[in-house]
């Protein structure tokens, strides 16, 4: 599918499955020397192939699109200049995540695919959001992350594949419910530093080849 295309596509199913609100959040993705983002002001929902901004990635110029690009374009332009693996950037304003971040509760992993899914998760701490201070906070973090939890405003999910960024925003969302809801009724017991460890050798070939191929 062509990448404005999907990468809309994907936003649609952002706002479908609650992961952000209102105009909250931005997407993009790489083809190329360009990159593909979202408008500001738009909400993912609204989003179509021809809604997207195309943006020299080298200059940061907007090429095409119908409305100036998102206000975090500093953020993905950091991100992609620092990480030529990385295809996608998803940027949510998750009501469940962004709670749990925000609380200084320690979020470590319940579940397999906190591990497999998110891998080491940084944490950034709250810095205006569309400041050029925050896209060095978080290409820094990216460098050796691709999960980062921004506090008081979201989450940042990197992918080799638009999927993979997808999968992250799922799962750090369902991570955090899962979480709550452990509070609720008890103590959230956490996989010990040994599970982890093993989980992480187990990571397996399958698991990264699916989230490798992409599409839909
Ligand atoms: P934009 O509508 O400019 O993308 O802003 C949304 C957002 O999430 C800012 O952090
Ligand atoms: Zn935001």
């Amino acid at each position: 599918m062509i990448t404005r295309q999907e990468l809309a596509w994907y936003g649609r199913k952002i706002e479908a499955r609650g992961l952000t609100a209102g105009a909250g959040g931005n997407i993009s993705a790489r083809e190329g020397r360009l990159i593909w983002v979202k408008p500001s002001g738009y909400s993912m929902g609204e989003l179509t192939g021809r809604a997207m901004c195309c943006i020299d990635l080298q200059s940061g110029e907007m090429l095409e699109g119908p409305a100036r690009p998102t206000s975090e374009l500093p953020l993905h332009l950091a991100i992609y200049r620092l990480r030529p693996d990385v295809q996608a950037v998803f940027h949510t304003h998750s009501p469940w995540a962004g709670g749990v971040i925000s609380s200084g509760a320690d979020i470590r992993p319940m579940f397999a695919e906190v591990v497999n899914d998110l891998g080491d998760i940084a944490h950034v701490p709250y810095i205006t959001p569309g400041s050029c201070e925050l896209a060095e906070a978080v290409a820094a973090a990216a460098q050796q992350h691709g999960t980062i939890f921004m506090s008081n405003h979201g989450v940042v999910a990197l992918g080799i594949t638009m999927k993979q960024a997808f999968y992250r925003c799922c799962v750090a969302e369902d991570a955090a419910k899962s979480f709550l809801a452990a509070t609720l009724v008890g103590r959230p017991q956490f996989l010990t530093d040994a599970q982890v460890a093993e989980l992480q050798r187990l990571d397996s070939a399958a698991y990264r080849t699916k989230v490798a191929e992409g599409g839909r």
